[in-house]
């Protein structure tokens, strides 16, 4: 008999995977049957809990603190010693369970997704996806060495984006073309990787005995609940429908700006020169304001923000040796998520905790299904919950409402997330339907020259409204500056399907507050139980392509960016 699991995450954060495997082989050898399957499940969904949380535990470590070497070594340890051992693991526990013919209730899309993996599965991809993996870093590499000199600084051209908001409009066309010139010096590069990774991908859907990679990527993304031809008439609804509203939002931006045509170094400065909000001076008060917000969006949501706080398991300023970026990940075992930011007292920051609190509280919700393995939902409704958060907080923006702007400042800073929505969705398209035609002909797609040609009309039919003269090397080479389509093909129509339901949960909460919210959180609580049509019906939503709905969405957003131009201006 094996010493109990530890209760903590902390003792088993210690643990080498000597120590940990047998809890494995012990799971993977008991007789499975319907009269143990709760048990089995229960002792199973502890392991990988503890595994998962220590794991996260071990990889904040080290973003809070990146000069903690310590931190660092045992990360790295646990990387190499352990996760790939886990995985592998958990892997041979699916299997036990679909062997086992046994169908647990709430697993009925589990057991599909893990059968789905097993047909996919072929040994012979295994060197393949760590090959693409190296391709994907080597484009990492190239874009991640692109520096150049500005005021006398070396700087990442990704830095170059702050002097995009400088009112000096010559300013910001110097530093656009500077950061377009050091793209274009690395064209070659970029096209050698990705000519690389183009064939591999079609060897790993030919090894698969699929015709194409996009076939490939749908099982392997588990796609289930819509199609190639779903996206394409998705496509198609954005063009009909929100290039249009896309139009009056740069024609608004142009006028406003006084410019004769509204250039690419023209869409981040403020078009009215009012200098950047400023929401706030510490980190207390960021913290004290959105749990404000939050609890006028939902006493218990507040309740929960209020916990996170208490508890410490929120992470938000900006300070030396802290890793960049924000997200919100899960500490299963303890039952609670954790918050990571680096906020510099922009508005940005705020949108970011209302968009990561929207994560958290989705977390919060799944804590209570009885077994881990149903906790995350696909990522087309993960974003629901947060982008929904989102939208559903912006009316408390204002003093007066607990947040943190005169009604003016608020309703400028909505107006900035509500036209981000409407500008988000025809790029979605031109990145999406470019990677539809890259996996439908990848004869065509292996030259460089076809893919600046496609990516080119795509950018047409879908982005006018901004005058690109001059710049037609820079234009057609835009996909090389979309990460996605070179390490994460496919991912990114995601987002413009969640936007959708998000903007559906916040109009049924413009009539009926107190029951949108309450489907919104009998949704969160699903995990992975339900199909996403459910999920988005659950929540109150409809999981939709068609120009109908989006056209509804489009409709709405533009009626309240009206209504708050009326109260900007006031
Ligand atoms: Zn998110």
């Amino acid at each position: 008999m094996q010493a109990p699991l530890p209760q903590t995450v902390f003792e088993f954060m210690n643990w080498s995977w000597a120590q940990i495997e047998p809890y494995y082989n012990e799971l993977a050898e008991r007789p499975l049957a319907a009269a143990n399957l709760h048990e089995w499940l229960t002792d199973w969904s502890r392991l990988s809990k503890l595994v998962y949380e220590a794991y996260q535990r071990l990889r904040v470590a080290t973003e809070v603190n990146t000069a903690d070497h310590q931190a660092e070594a045992r990360y790295h340890a646990f990387l190499e010693h352990i996760r790939p051992a886990s995985l592998a693991a958990e892997q041979r526990l699916k299997e036990v369970l679909l062997a086992s013919g046994l169908q647990p209730a709430g697993f009925e899309l589990l057991l599909r997704n893990m059968r789905a993996e097993a047909d996919l599965f072929r040994a012979e991809n295994l060197p393949l996806l760590s090959e693409e993996l190296k391709l994907s870093a080597e484009y990492a590499r190239i874009t991640g060495a692109q520096t150049v000199e500005w005021q006398e600084e070396e700087v990442t051209v990704s830095q170059l984006a702050t002097v995009y908001q400088e009112p000096d409009r010559e300013l910001r066309q110097r530093a656009w073309r500077l950061a377009s010139d050091r793209w274009l010096a690395d064209r070659e590069a970029i096209n050698a990787v990705w000519g690389k990774l183009l064939e591999l991908r079609c060897r790993l859907a030919a090894n698969a005995g699929l015709a194409d990679y996009r076939q490939y990527r749908w099982r392997q993304f588990l796609r289930f609940d819509y199609t190639p031809e779903d996206c394409v008439r998705f496509q198609e609804a954005i063009e009909q429908m929100v290039v249009p509203a896309a139009l009056r939002i740069y024609e608004r931006r142009r006028e406003r700006l006084g410019v004769p045509s509204l250039r690419p170094w023209d869409l981040a400065v403020d078009p009215l020169g009012r200098p950047p909000l400023k929401p706030f001076e510490t980190i207390a008060e960021l913290e004290a304001k959105c749990e404000a917000m939050f609890h006028r969006v939902d006493p218990e949501l507040g309740a929960i923000f209020e916990l996170m706080r208490r508890e410490e398991l929120l992470d938000l300023d900006n300070r030396k040796n802290k890793a960049p970026g924000g997200y919100c990940t899960d500490f299963p075992v303890a039952g609670r998520p954790f918050i990571f930011a680096n906020s510099v007292g922009v508005h940005d920051d705020v949108q970011t905790i209302l968009h990561e609190g929207g994560h958290a509280f989705h977390f919060y919700a799944v804590f209570a299904l009885p077994y881990y393995q149903q906790f995350y939902a696909p990522i087309e409704f993960m974003e629901v919950a947060s982008m929904g958060m989102e939208l559903l907080a912006a009316p408390y923006l204002t003093r007066q409402q607990g947040g943190f702007y005169t009604p003016q400042d608020a309703a400028r800073a909505r107006i900035e997330h509500l036209e981000g929505i409407i500008l988000f969705w025809p790029y979605m398209a031109v990145v999406d339907a470019f990677q539809h035609w890259v996996y439908e002909n990848p004869a065509a797609a292996a030259q460089p020259a076809k893919c600046d040609a496609q990516w080119d009309a795509l950018w047409e039919r879908f982005m006018p409204g901004v005058d690109w003269s001059g710049l037609e090397q820079e234009r057609m080479t835009g996909w090389h500056r979309k990460l996605h389509i070179h390490e994460e093909p496919f991912y990114y129509v995601e987002y413009g399907l969640a936007l959708l339901g998000a903007v559906q949960v916040w109009q049924k909460a413009l009539d009926d507050q107190a029951g949108a919210v309450a489907a919104y959180r009998r949704a969160l609580a699903l995990g992975c139980t339900a199909s996403l049509p459910e999920l988005f019906a659950t929540a109150g939503a409809k999981f939709a392509f068609d120009a109908g709905t989006l056209g509804g969405a489009v409709g709405l957003v533009e009626q309240v960016m009206e209504e708050l131009e009326r109260d900007a201006a006031r």
